[in-house]
């Protein structure tokens, strides 16, 4: 996106507190993603999957950080599941977007 300096702020910020939605926990499921999945924290009502929480250790308990987040020789942050990564990632919005307009 314009105006991404790649700082990792967002997900640093964010990436611990986010909801995966039931469609994001099929396409993993579709994809073969368990790498994805077991870092999910499945909600179900019943035997029905409602929605998931991001991001939790292999324990279950919340993660300190995103597990998908890479620091490059570069210096800046990326996404190491941006080919699939939920739905609410992709709808961020940062106010640097628009100072890259
Ligand atoms: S979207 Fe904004 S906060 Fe997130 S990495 Fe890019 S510049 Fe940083
Ligand atoms: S999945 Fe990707 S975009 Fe979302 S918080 Fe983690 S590193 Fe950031």
């Amino acid at each position: 996106m314009a105006g991404c300096t790649q700082c990792g702020e967002c997900c640093k910020k964010y990436g611990m507190r986010l909801e995966a939605t039931t469609l994001d926990i099929a396409r993993w499921a579709f994809e073969g993603r368990q790498d994805i999945l077991a870092r999910v924290g499945i909600e179900r009502q019943g035997t029905e999957v409602t929605g998931g929480r991001l991001w939790v250790d292999p324990d279950g308990r919340r993660a300190s950080v995103c597990p998908f987040l890479e620091l490059r020789a570069d210096g800046k942050y990326y996404c190491g599941i941006q080919e699939t990564k939920p739905e609410t990632c992709t709808a961020h919005w940062c106010r640097n977007y628009i100072e890259g307009m």
